[in-house]
């Protein structure tokens, strides 16, 4: 078993793949024991890549007035902010562990469960030995529900004056950084198009609109009656069939710019969209696995994974059935400048496969998966629950046109179904989509063009 991860994003809600090639032939349940190599490994991996970039990026968010004063600062302050650094880093490092281990661990459940191995049995995979950092903490079903929101609880939201003071920063220092810090912060998030700070804006925003949704009591007065002012300026916002029905559906709304980072340029969705469209952290990633000459897209729905897909390749066909979806496509593939690159046909996948002459380099296959319901089902059986037709059926009318196929899966999927679908003797690439520590998809892969080599 080889497992890869990748983090793609630096921004919130960060993003985890972990993947593994898989064939028939592998006895999985005897490799179980590599655990623990494997998540240092991979931690070792992922930090000596990214962290340093890491550390860095929230440094300067953190502390923006840092590069002007370093110049003109004494040698004792430059120790100071050596400290500080110090102290930043190795928090950071912590939390970013965390999550990192919080995801691994989920990882090892999640995938043991797509193999159809029993609660009982879950149990004895547990970690035994202790992490090295922090223990990682166990996210409970609720918590995973809501895990766009919570972690994105900043490492760097600690009391700043607080941290300076524990230093022993002279206060008159303290203070100046602070103030000038406060100052710069402030126009900074809001004149900002990043996609990190337009998040961190919406986590804190969401905060706010959370709390004042749900009534929880926080501070004076005044306070909750700004909140609440903010929480009705974003539910006016929120499309129609939201605001009607239970509070459940806000949370749709809160992970917007998680679908979109342009939401706000106009993107438009349909009810249905809001629950199936792929979110553009993992839209873009497999976009760039998938990059070739030509990719048929075959269920492109509101065009989420066509935007990315123009990004990597040199030409887009975006098939769906529904007009609507493909004029609503078409749409938003304009508010990301990609529209010239992608053609949108208007047909069913399984005629357009059958008739068509085109021979694209992959096929892109994202089904629908019967609506929210899937997530009902221990195992999600991929030959009867995906519409229109099993996933064998689709896998070999694809195969028709390209020999290199990818499949965007619930994240329960029964996972000996989805490893029969590469054929005897071959392998296929898994990964799994953690946003955060939550798994939201799975995205397998199969063909030599598109799997990695060992
Ligand atoms: P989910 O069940 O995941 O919510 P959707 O209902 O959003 O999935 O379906 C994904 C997309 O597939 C939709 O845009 C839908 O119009 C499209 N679709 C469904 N059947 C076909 C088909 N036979 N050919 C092409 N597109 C289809």
């Amino acid at each position: 078993m080889n497992t890869h991860y990748l983090t793609s994003s630096r921004t919130n809600p960060q993003f985890y793949i972990f993947s593994q090639l898989l064939g028939q032939d592998l006895n999985w349940t005897s490799e179980l024991c590599n655990w623990e190599a494997i998540q240092n490994v991979a931690w070792e991996e992922f930090w000596q890549r990214e962290g340093h970039e890491l550390l860095e990026q929230k440094w300067h968010k953190r502390f923006p007035e840092y590069k002007q004063l370093i110049e003109v600062v004494t040698p004792e302050e430059q120790e100071l902010w050596q400290e500080l650094w110090e102290k930043h880093a190795s928090d950071s490092s912590a939390k970013f562990w965390h999550i990192f281990s919080c995801a691994f661990e989920n990882y090892q459940h999640d995938l043991a469960k797509s193999f159809g191995l029993l609660e009982q049995d879950l149990e004895n995979l547990s970690l035994d030995t202790k992490p090295r950092k922090i223990k990682p903490r166990k996210t409970t079903e609720s918590e995973q529900e809501d895990s766009y929101l919570t972690a994105n609880d900043d490492p760097e939201d600690i009391d700043e004056e607080q941290q300076l003071l524990l230093l022993g920063l002279p206060t008159c220092f303290a203070s100046k950084a602070i103030q000038k810090n406060r100052k710069q912060r402030k126009p900074q998030v809001e004149s900002s198009s990043s996609d990190s700070e337009d998040s961190d804006e919406l986590f804190n925003m969401e905060n706010d609109e959370n709390r004042a949704l749900h009534g929880v009591q926080s501070g004076g007065i005044k306070k909750n009656k700004r909140r609440q002012r903010q929480a009705n300026k974003l539910k006016a916002r929120m499309p129609d069939f939201m605001q009607e029905e239970n509070s459940k559906m806000v949370k749709y709304w809160f992970k917007r710019f998680s679908l979109f980072s342009r939401f706000d340029q106009g993107i438009r969705l349909d009810r249905e969209s809001w629950f199936s469209v792929t979110p553009e952290k993992i839209a873009k990633q497999t976009a760039r696995r998938l990059a070739c000459d030509l990719i048929v897209d075959a269920f492109c729905g509101c065009g989420g994974n066509a935007i990315q897909f123009a990004n990597t390749c040199g030409r887009v066909i975006a098939v769906d059935i529904d007009a609507e979806k493909l004029a609503m496509a078409k749409h938003n593939a304009g508010i990301y400048g990609v529209a010239h690159k992608i053609e949108f046909v208007h047909a069913d996948f399984l005629q357009f496969a059958a008739s068509t002459r085109i021979r694209p380099n992959v096929v892109f296959l994202s089904p629908p998966w019967g609506g929210p319901d899937y997530q009902k089902q221990a195992l999600f059986d991929i030959e009867k629950s995906l519409l229109p037709v099993g996933a064998s059926h689709l896998m070999q009318i694809s195969r028709r046109l390209a020999a290199d196929v990818a499949f965007f899966l619930p994240r329960n999927s029964d996972m000996k179904q989805v490893i029969a679908l590469s054929g005897a003797g071959q392998q296929c690439e898994v990964e799994h989509n953690y946003l955060d520590t939550r798994m939201v998809a799975m995205t397998a892969y199969y063909g030599r063009g598109i799997i990695r080599s060992q």
